[in-house]
């Protein structure tokens, strides 16, 4: 056995590619749907057990002897006593901006609220700004390093949304460098279109301008954006003081004729009906919900939409908010973890840090946090029946953590013990800390 590059690298398409000897092969296996419930406490770590891929599919979960019996002269890669888990899949990300935002962070220690921080000029309007003055190349640049962080954590799947252009030409600028990122890198990429992120400054005049906004985005960039091709989500900030129900419904319905699958921010500060309008359209997600309503909570369980926790938020804000995943888990809705990696709100490139606070703060277990940035990551971007699991037949995306057993993943917080990680059975990032 050598290095994880070489050997998985120089494997032809017909080769078996097994990983032995990890402690634990954490496979996330069962339906190819979002887990709900008691479906939620079992992560399936299995020991003594080595995985097949071919050609870029799992191929096969059984004791070492079995494989190296059934596939012949396959190459190996040795996982030294590692856990081995599906790629962790980050189902909301702002990743592409400009600069970053750590000036904010000061003023809000200061005491600063939102309101006096957008005053002087911070907030997503200073993201605004900033990326409409950048152009395409340094977005594709600065996203594609920072994304790399991501995947360094252990994340083989990033949804990434624009939503800092707010107009037609740099909503679409966004898209265009998001569309690069998912043909240029590793990882997969899931494209979302977010021009209703907020209203832009220059329409926040009247109540006519803002109409006239909402009437952009539902006629010139959703169909635009549709036809190209450049999204697979549509998602609208519907929040007290964005983007109200009644318009985020305007939005989405629109998004949804032209082909878009839908996602909503939704309930994240004041419960305004965001989880009901996403239940109601059947949303593919719903995402924040740290205030959702007890109403919201019990149309969502009865729904198809999966509820995307966001924890990194409320540790950057300094907010004791909390959503209540264990509400939500008991209540039937499918709970997903993500970082909301962003420059306002959670700069984190880390995912396994999001899991730690799932369990520290929303009172998960670590299989809890662990299928919910697996499998219902993937449910919450509609690629659940290929993704998410180390099952026969699923994407071979793997992370390898330096660690004997899933709870320890949660529990070394804000170490990175990612040794390594592959999509679709090709090495995407690996550190030098382990197997190279
Ligand atoms: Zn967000």
């Amino acid at each position: 056995m050598t290095s994880v590059d070489d050997d998985a690298r120089s494997a032809g398409d017909d080769d078996a590619v097994i990983f032995a000897n990890a402690t634990q092969v954490v496979t996330c296996a069962g339906p190819a749907r979002a887990r709900r419930g008691a479906e939620m406490a079992d992560a399936g770590a299995r020991q003594g057990v080595a995985v097949a891929v071919m050609r870029g599919l799992v191929a096969a979960v059984a004791p070492l002897a079995e494989l190296r019996a059934t596939y012949g002269v396959s190459r190996e890669i040795d996982c030294r006593g590692g856990v081995l888990m599906p790629g962790l899949v980050d189902s909301h990300t702002h990743g592409v901006f400009g600069r970053a935002r750590s000036d904010e962070q000061e003023l809000r220690a200061a005491g600063l609220d939102y309101m006096e921080i957008a005053r002087r000029g911070g907030g997503i309007h200073a993201s605004v700004r900033d990326l409409r003055a950048t152009d395409e190349e340094m977005l594709f640049t600065l996203a594609r390093d920072r994304l790399a962080r991501l995947a360094a954590f252990g994340t083989t799947t990033i949804e990434v949304k624009s939503g800092y252009g707010l107009s037609l030409d740099d909503e679409l600028k966004m898209l265009r460098v998001i569309d690069r990122l998912r043909r240029d890198l590793p990882t997969r990429i899931v494209p979302t279109f977010l021009g209703a992120h907020e209203i832009p400054l220059e329409y926040r005049t009247s109540a006519m301008t803002r109409a006239a906004y909402i009437e952009t985005v539902v006629n010139d960039m959703i169909p635009l954006v549709a036809k190209n091709g450049l999204a697979r989500f549509a998602d609208v900030f519907c929040e007290t003081g964005v983007y109200t129900v009644d318009e985020s419904r305007t939005i989405l319905s629109a998004a949804r004729r032209a082909g878009l699958l839908l996602k909503l921010h939704a309930d994240e500060l004041t419960s305004s009906g965001g989880a009901e309008l996403a239940a109601a359209l059947a949303a593919t997600s719903a995402d924040h919900l740290g205030a959702v309503s007890e109403a919201g909570i019990e149309v969502l369980a009865r729904s198809s939409t999966v509820a995307t926790l966001l924890p990194g938020t409320m540790l950057c804000l300094g907010k004791s908010t909390r959503a209540p995943a264990r509400r939500l888990i008991e209540s039937g809705v499918p709970v997903a973890l993500a970082t909301d990696f962003n420059p306002g709100t959670s700069p984190t490139p880390n995912l396994p840090l999001i899991l730690t606070l799932g369990v520290s703060q929303l009172h998960m277990s670590a299989s809890e946090a662990v299928i919910a940035a697996t499998v219902n990551g993937a449910a919450a971007l509609g690629i659940a029946d290929h993704v998410g699991q180390i099952a026969p037949g699923f994407a071979a995306d793997l992370a390898l953590f330096d660690v004997q057993d899933l709870r320890d993943v949660p529990y070394w917080y804000g170490d990175n013990r990612c040794v390594a990680t592959f999509v679709g059975g090709k090495p995407c990032h690996s550190s030098d800390l382990g197997l190279c």
